[in-house]
C-alpha cells in the first residue's frame, strides 16, 4: 500500500496520488518574518523538510515550496518600534531563520519566495479575480474578494456563510459590500511597505500572497499544501476561494495540517514567558534533542516540549550513539564493510509502511528502536558470517533511513565527547580527574584490594559516572540520573 495522508479538505485518511505519478509538487506556508523564529517555526519547518526527504526516499521528484512573508501588519509595526524599514527588518530576519534552519540541519526548499517579489504578479492576479467578478473595489478604495459568490466558500474549515456571518467581527474596514468578505488589495501608504497599483498605493493582504506565490511556482494546481492546523481558517479557506475563483480548478489536492507546540502543555507565548527561540533550544539542548522530542508525537497532534521530553530524548539518543560505536569496534575488529550488504528488507518495509501511515513518526522511531536492539543482540552472539551479514544488512538501512530523519549521523565519539563535557563541567570535574580515579581503582584491583576498588567504583557511581570493565579496558558512561540532572539543571 502506498502513501495515506489525512486530507483538511475530506476529513478522511486519504490515499495519496499524486497527478503525476512521478513528481509531487508541494507548498507550506512559512513564517512572517518579524522576529527571531520560535521552537514552533523550527517544529514546522523539520517536519515538511521530512515529508520531502521521505517522499524524493520513495523515488519521486519533488519540488517544495517555503515562502517568507515579508509584508504584513506585524512587520510594519516592530520595524516602526525599532526605527527601520520594513524590508531591512524582514531582510534580517530572514538572514536569522536561515541560520536557525542550517543549525536545525533542515534543508532549504526548492523555492523560498518572498512576497516583497510578487508585487506585479499579485497586481495582475487581482486584476484577474475582479474582471472575473470575484474582486471589487471599495468605499474605503481597497480591493476586497466577494466570497459569497464562491459557493462552496467554507469547505475546508466546514462552516457555511451564514453562520460565519454572526462570528465576523465589526471591523473598521467598512468600505466592504459584506462583512465576511476579505481583503486582497490594502490601500494605504506606510514608506517602505507599500507599491503602486492601479487601486493606487498599498500592499497585498496577507491570502492573496500564499495564492500567488504557489500557483506562479507550482501552477494553479499542485499535489499537497500544508500549515500550522491555526491556518484553516481563515487563511487556507481564502486561498482556496481566491485560487479556485481564478482557475476554476482545484487549487491544493491535499491539505495537511501539523498541531500546535506546547511547552509543558501550555501555548507558548510571550506573555506566558515559555517563549523558546530556536538559537535558545539549539545551543541548549541540540538539534537531535529537539528532533527527539518532535518524532515523539505524530505531526497531527500538538507537540510538547518538556524537561521530561528532553530527558527522554536524551536517554534515547545515548543509547543510540552507544550502539553506533559498538557497530563500528565490532565492524573494525572482524573487519567488515558497511557497503557489502543490502538494506534489510523486513524492517525497510516497516520503516516505509510507518511512514506511508500519515508519516507516522512515532512509530518510525519505534521501528528504529528495533532495529538497533537487533544489532545488538546478533552482537552478544557468537560470532558468524551469517549474523555478521545480518548485522551489515541493519547497518546499510541504518545509513539509508537515518539521513530523512537526521539523527544519529554524529561520530559518536564527538557526541559523547559533548555530552560528558556539558556532564563534567555542570558537576566541576574534568575528564583527567575520571581517568585518574579509574587507574587508582585499577591500582588496587591489581593489588587485590578489592573493598578499595569497588569505593571508587560507587563514589563515581554517585557522580553519575558508571564504568564498565572489558576484557582490556575499563571505559565509563553517564548513569540515566546523570542524564536527567544534565537537562533539568540547565
Ligand atoms: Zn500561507
Amino acid at each position: 500500500m502506498g502513501l495515506r495522508l489525512t486530507n483538511t479538505l475530506t476529513g478522511c485518511k486519504d490515499e495519496f496520488v499524486p497527478s503525476d505519478p512521478q513528481y509531487i509538487k508541494m507548498y507550506a506556508c512559512g513564517v512572517t518574518v518579524y522576529d527571531k523564529c520560535h521552537l514552533g517555526h523550527a517544529m514546522q519547518a523539520i517536519l515538511y523538510d521530512i515529508f520531502a526527504r521521505y517522499l524524493r526516499f520513495k523515488g519521486y521528484k519533488v519540488t517544495y515550496v517555503r515562502n517568507f512573508t515579508d509584508v504584513d501588519d506585524k512587520i510594519i509595526a516592530r520595524a516602526s518600534q525599532l526605527g527601520v524599514s520594513p524590508l531591512e527588518l524582514s531582510d534580517q530576519m530572514i538572514e536569522i531563520s536561515r541560520r536557525d534552519m542550517l543549525s536545525l540541519k533542515v534543508k532549504p526548499a526548492d523555492f523560498e519566495p518572498r512576497v516583497s517579489e510578487y508585487i506585479p504578479q499579485i497586481i495582475a492576479y487581482i486584476q484577474d479575480l475582479m474582471t472575473k467578478g470575484f474582486a471589487y473595489v471599495g468605499q474605503d478604495g481597497s480591493v476586497y474578494f466577494r466570497v459569497r459568490l464562491k459557493e462552496d466558500y467554507g469547505k475546508l474549515s466546514r462552516q457555511n456563510i451564514s453562520e460565519l456571518r454572526c462570528g465576523v467581527r465589526k471591523d473598521v474596514e467598512t468600505g466592504k459590500e459584506d462583512p465576511v468578505d476579505f481583503a486582497l488589495w490594502k490601500v494605504e501608504e506606510t514608506p517602505g511597505a507599500t507599491w503602486d497599483s492601479p487601486w493606487g498605493r498599498g500592499r497585498p493582504g496577507w491570502h492573496i500572497e500564499c495564492s500567488v506565490m504557489a500557483s506562479e511556482i507550482l501552477g494553479d494546481s499542485f499535489d499537497i499544501h500544508g500549515g500550522g492546523r491555526d491556518l484553516v481558517f481563515p487563511h487556507h479557506e481564502n486561498e482556496i476561494a481566491q485560487s479556485e475563483a481564478k482557475s476554476g480548478g482545484t487549487y491544493a489536492r491535499y491539505w495537511v495540517h501539523n498541531g500546535l507546540l506546547t511547552v509543558n502543555r501550555q501555548k507558548m507565548s510571550k506573555s506566558l514567558n515559555n517563549f523558546i527561540s530556536i538559537e535558545d533550544a539549539v545551543r541548549d539542548y541540540g538539534y537531535e534533542l529537539i528532533r527527539f522530542n518532535i518524532y515523539q508525537y505524530h505531526y497531527q497532534s500538538n507537540i510538547d516540549f518538556s524537561a521530561q521530553g528532553f530527558f527522554l530524548g536524551l536517554s534515547r539518543l545515548y543509547s543510540m550513539y552507544r550502539t553506533r560505536q559498538r557497530v563500528i569496534d565490532y565492524m573494525a575488529r572482524h573487519d567488515l564493510t558497511p557497503q557489502s550488504a543490502n538494506s534489510h528488507p523486513g524492517f525497510h518495509q516497516a520503516f516505509c509502511e510507518a511512514m506511508d501511515d500519515d508519516f507516522n513518526l512515532p512509530r518510525v522511531m519505534v521501528v528504529i528502536q528495533s532495529v538497533l536492539q537487533s544489532q545488538n543482540e546478533i552482537m552478544d552472539k557468537k560470532f558468524s558470517a551469517q549474523n555478521a551479514m545480518e548485522l551489515l544488512s541493519l547497518e546499510s538501512l541504518l545509513h539509508n533511513i537515518l539521513p530523512i530523519l537526521e539523527i544519529g549521523l554524529r561520530e559518536p565519539q564527538e557526541f559523547f565527547h559533548e555530552i560528558h563535557s556539558r556532564y563534567l563541567a555542570l558537576k566541576s570535574l574534568t575528564f583527567a580527574w575520571v581517568t585518574e580515579k579509574i587507574e587508582l581503582r585499577m591500582k588496587h584491583r591489581t593489588d587485590k584490594n578489592f573493598a578499595m576498588a569497588d569505593q571508587i567504583r560507587d563514589e563515581l557511581l554517585a557522580l553519575g559516572v558508571s564504568l564498565l570493565d572489558s576484557r582490556d579496558k575499563t571505559s565509563w558512561e553517564l548513569s540515566e540520573k546523570a542524564l536527567e540532572e544534565l537537562i533539568l539543571l540547565k
